[in-house]
C-alpha cells in the first residue's frame, strides 16, 4: 500500500503571485567636514536640496543647475534614525513578512556609506547605522521558539570573496542552484544570532578582519565591497493553509484516510551592501596598482552599473555573469527582492564630477523593476516527521 501526500484545496505556496516593485532610491548629503569648512568656505555647496519636493539641484556653474527627483532626499541634518526609517525599515518589514530585501549604499569614498550602514554607535546610540537598527527590529519581531536568524559577513575584493567572520576562508565560491538559479555561498560562515549584543560583536569582529585583510593585501578598504547577509527563517503562522490527504491504496481503489496541514516555512534574506568607493580608480597605477589590478578592482562595480543600465532600459541581455558582485546581487536587481538604494554625496564643489556620476547612477537605478515574491516553501522535514507518525498510527490500526 502507498501513502502519498496529495495537495487538495487551499492555495499552493509555489503559486503565490509576484508583484512588481521598483527599486527605491534616496540621496543623502554628508555635512561639510572640517576640511571643507576651512578650505571651501567661500564656495557654495555643489548641490541644493529641496527635501519637501524630493528634489536635488546640481549646480553646473554660477548660472546653470540641473534638477533631479528621488524617492527621498536626505539633507545633512537628517538623523540616522530617520535615514533608517526612510531607507531600510520598509525593506526590513518586508523581509520579516518573507520577502528577500536589499539595502545598498553607493557613492564616492568619504561620503558616508559606512556611516549610514555600518556605524555601531556604541558610544552614541543615536549614531547607530542601518545594520544595527535592522537587527534590532528583526529580533524584536521574531518568535525565538520557532524562528531563526543567522548572518554571514563577507568582503569582495578583486573578484575574491573573503569571509569576514573567519578570515581563513579567503576565496569562497558562489554556487548556483541549477533548478532555481538561486545563488548561495556554502563555504561562508553562518552564525545564528540570538541577541543584539552578540550581533554587534560579530560586526566588530568582521570589521577588524576587514581592516586586517586589507593591511595584509596592502589594499584600501574603500576598494572592497562588504556584504552582510541576514537569513530569516520563520514558521508560517498558518496564513496559507492547505490540506494534504493521506490515501491508503488497496489494489485499484484508494481512499482518503486522513488529512493534515503541511507546515510552511518562510526563508527570506536581507542583504546589506556597503559598496566600494564609486570614484574611478587611477589606471596609471599611481595608487600602486598595475593596470591589471586596476581593471580587476573596478570589475564588479562597473558590471553592476552595466546591469542596472540594461535593466533600466529593459534590455533583453543583462550581463549578470560578468562579475561576482552582480551574481551575488542577482535577486536584488531584476530579481524577487525588495531593494532600496541610498546614494551618498558630499557637498564640496571640488567633487562635482563624482557627485554628478553618483546622482546619475541613482537616477538609472530608480528605473529598475523587481518582481517581489514570497519566499515560502513546505517544511518537508517536519511534514515527513508528521507523515511518519500518521503512518505508524495507520499500521497500528490495521494490526488491531
Ligand atoms: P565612506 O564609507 O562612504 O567612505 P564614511 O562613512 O567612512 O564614508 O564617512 C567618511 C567620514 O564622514 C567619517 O568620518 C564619517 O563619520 C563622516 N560622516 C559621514 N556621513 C556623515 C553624516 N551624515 N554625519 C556626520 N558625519 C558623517
Ligand atoms: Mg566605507
Amino acid at each position: 500500500s502507498g501513502l502519498l501526500p496529495a495537495a487538495s484545496g487551499g492555495r499552493a505556496s509555489s503559486d503565490s503571485g509576484a508583484v512588481s516593485s521598483r527599486v527605491r532610491v534616496a540621496v543623502r548629503l554628508r555635512p561639510r567636514n572640517a576640511d571643507e569648512l576651512a578650505v571651501d568656505a567661500d564656495f557654495g555647496d555643489c548641490v541644493e536640496l529641496q527635501p519637501e519636493l524630493k528634489r536635488l539641484k546640481l549646480r553646473k556653474n554660477n548660472w546653470e543647475s540641473e534638477t533631479y527627483e528621488f524617492d527621498e532626499v536626505l539633507t545633512e541634518f537628517a538623523s540616522q534614525k530617520r535615514v533608517y526609517e526612510v531607507v531600510a525599515k520598509p525593506v526590513v518589514e518586508s523581509v520579516l513578512e518573507g520577502y528577500n530585501g536589499t539595502v545598498m549604499a553607493y557613492g564616492q569614498t568619504g561620503t558616508g556609506k559606512t556611516f549610514t550602514l555600518g556605524k555601531l554607535g556604541e558610544e552614541d546610540t543615536a549614531a547607530r547605522g542601518i545594520m544595527v537598527r535592522a537587527m534590532e527590529d528583526i529580533l524584536a519581531d521574531i518568535t525565538p521558539e520557532t524562528d531563526t536568524v543567522s548572518v554571514s559577513y563577507l568582503q569582495l575584493y578583486m573578484e575574491m570573496i573573503q569571509d569576514l567572520l573567519d578570515p581563513v576562508n579567503d576565496n569562497i565560491a558562489i554556487v548556483e542552484d541549477p533548478r532555481t538559479g538561486d545563488v548561495s555561498l556554502p563555504g561562508a560562515t553562518v552564525v545564528e544570532v540570538r541577541d543584539q549584543k552578540s550581533f554587534v560583536d560579530l560586526l566588530r569582529v568582521g570589521e577588524a578582519h576587514r581592516v586586517a585583510a586589507n593591511t595584509k593585501l596592502n589594499t584600501e578598504s574603500s576598494r572592497s565591497h562588504a556584504l552582510l547577509m541576514v537569513n530569516v527563517r520563520r514558521a508560517d503562522k498558518g496564513r496559507h493553509e492547505m490540506d494534504v490527504s493521506i490515501s491508503g491504496e488497496n489494489g485499484h481503489s484508494s481512499s482518503t484516510v486522513g488529512s493534515l496541514r503541511p507546515p510552511i516555512v518562510r526563508k527570506s534574506k536581507l542583504v546589506v551592501v556597503d559598496l566600494a568607493g564609486s570614484e574611478r580608480i587611477d589606471k596609471s597605477g599611481s595608487e600602486g596598482h598595475t593596470l591589471e589590478e586596476a581593471k580587476s578592482i573596478n570589475l564588479s562595480l562597473s558590471a553592476l552599473g552595466k546591469c542596472i543600465n540594461a535593466l533600466a532600459e529593459n534590455s533583453p541581455h543583462v550581463p549578470v555573469r560578468d562579475s561576482k558582485l552582480t551574481r551575488l546581487l542577482k535577486d536584488s536587481f531584476g530579481g524577487t527582492a525588495r531593494t532600496s538604494l541610498v546614494v551618498t554625496i558630499g557637498p564640496s564643489p571640488r567633487h562635482r564630477g563624482e557627485t554628478t556620476s553618483t546622482i546619475m547612477f541613482g537616477q538609472r537605478a530608480m528605473k529598475v523593476e523587481n518582481m517581489v515574491k514570497l519566499k515560502e516553501e513546505f517544511d518537508y522535514k517536519s511534514l515527513c516527521r508528521r507523515l511518519d507518525i500518521e503512518l505508524d498510527k495507520l499500521i497500528a490500526e490495521n494490526e488491531r
